[in-house]
């Protein structure tokens, strides 16, 4: 049953009321990359920004339409390059936020721009669903290796005279990046635990489509009387992506990013595209090297560890194919086993 607007007015389905035996709604969470909320070609105004979510929303709706649970994730590489650039500009008139702050600012401003999208896509096909986002916090550990040594670049590149400024006023670690300037560098701890999982939880189970991790979500860490403080790192979004999964028993994850499927040999002559991997096969090719780090290595990272955890089908795919990879008619499937 498809909820249309004209003849249930106002109303949303909730969960489990699925009328008489109707089989279950299908559940997944949904990540996109970078090229879904800000890619690396435009110069990123605001109705750049719009146009991007609204092309994003194009290829997510039919899956919403179906009438499954989706929780949507993504990046916000971009968006907090140009959030740090901002306080750069700024930092004699406006003191910069910590890096946990920009974060949060980054998945309310993205989200409000993928719940427009999402809602006015809906609303074309008179069909009813109402997107929330969740500002997400994600807890990691103190103790994370990745905090002794931060290692990932992120945001604009500076000289090294300003980069030395930045250490000096604003305590930011710089480190220079393969030969291209220096930038601001991060711990980027492995993801533990996603602190507003259960209010994700219940506004799925309501049919309510959620926007929640984004960026991976905004890192905090628990201090020993067990409140919790945010701290200056960047989770990686795919990661998070798995574990918001496997925590909400969700069986199926999607990865929707830039290129149609996974490759072995990728851009050699060799080159495969993969269609259905099992997780131990992936796993081999993971160890042959064939995945860039920093790219399509924490993609199958997630995918191994969703599976590992639980999940039953990891789907890596372009970002236009979200249906027909869901389908399993493009992309590349890895299941368990
Ligand atoms: P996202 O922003 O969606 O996380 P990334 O750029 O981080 O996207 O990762 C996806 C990219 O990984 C692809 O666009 C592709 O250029 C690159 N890539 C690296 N290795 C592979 C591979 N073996 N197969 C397919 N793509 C790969
Ligand atoms: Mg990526």
């Amino acid at each position: 049953m498809i909820a249309k607007m004209s003849s249930t007015p106002g109303k949303q389905r909730k969960s489990g009321a699925n009328d008489a035996g109707g089989p279950a709604p299908r559940r997944l969470v949904v990540a996109i990359g970078g090229n879904a909320t800000h890619p690396e070609n435009i110069r990123g105004t605001t109705e750049e920004q719009e146009q991007v979510a609204a092309r994003a929303a194009r290829s997510l709706a039919p899956l919403l339409m179906q009438d499954n649970r989706i929780v949507l994730t993504h990046g916000n590489g971009p968006v907090v390059g140009k959030i740090l650039l901002r306080q750069y500009y700024a930092r004699e008139q406006v003191p910069p936020m910590r890096l946990d702050v920009c974060v949060a600012h980054s998945q309310g401003g993205i989200a409000h721009l993928l719940m427009q999208g999402l809602e006015d896509e809906l609303h074309r096909d008179e069909y009813e669903r109402r997107v929330a986002c969740v500002i997400t916090r994600v807890e990691v550990d103190p103790e994370d290796p990745g905090f002794k040594n931060p290692s990932k670049p992120i945001g604009p590149f500076f000289s090294e005279a300003e980069a030395r400024n930045l250490e000096q006023q604003l305590g930011w670690t710089m480190m220079e990046d393969a030969g291209r300037g220096w930038r601001y560098v991060v711990a980027s701890p492995r993801p533990r635990r996603i602190l507003d999982l259960e209010l994700i939880g219940a506004l799925s189970d309501q049919g309510i489509a959620v926007i929640a991790g984004g960026g991976g979500g905004i890192p905090v860490v628990q201090r020993p009387d067990g409140s919790h403080a945010g701290v200056a790192a960047v989770i990686d979004k795919d990661l998070t992506s798995a574990l918001l999964a496997n925590q909400l028993g969700i069986d199926t994850l999607m990865l929707l990013t830039a290129v149609s499927q996974v490759a072995v040999d990728f851009g050699k002559p060799g080159q495969r595209w993969l269609d259905t991997v099992s997780a131990s096969e992936m796993a081999a090719y993971m160890k042959e090297g064939h995945f860039a780090k920093g790219s399509m290595a924490p993609k199958i990272d997630a995918a191994l560890r969703f599976l590992a955890g639980g999940g039953k089908r990891a789907i890596i795919a372009h970002l236009d194919e979200a249906l027909p990879a869901y389908e399993g008619k493009a992309g590349t499937q890895i299941v368990a086993g």
